[in-house]
């Protein structure tokens, strides 16, 4: 558990996927999840391998999501 803002996630859900490949991607090991925690901004960029990069970011309640620049 984590604290984000004034409330606590879990992170049971930690697949996402590129937004342009559709390559997926489980963060068991919460590598770009932590990233998003602590950042300010909430959220990570990530680059893929088709060679496009897109925001990973963690939305109210605490699920993953992905989204193109
Ligand atoms: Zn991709």
């Amino acid at each position: 558990m984590i604290e984000f803002k004034n409330f606590f996630i879990d992170y049971t859900k930690t697949e996402f996927n590129c937004p342009y490949c559709q390559k997926q991607y489980n963060d068991k090991e919460l590598k770009y999840l932590d990233k998003c925690n602590k950042n300010k901004t909430w959220r990570t960029r990530i680059s893929c391998e088709c060679k496009e990069f897109f925001y990973l970011a963690i939305d109210y309640s605490g699920q993953p999501f992905t989204y193109k620049k």
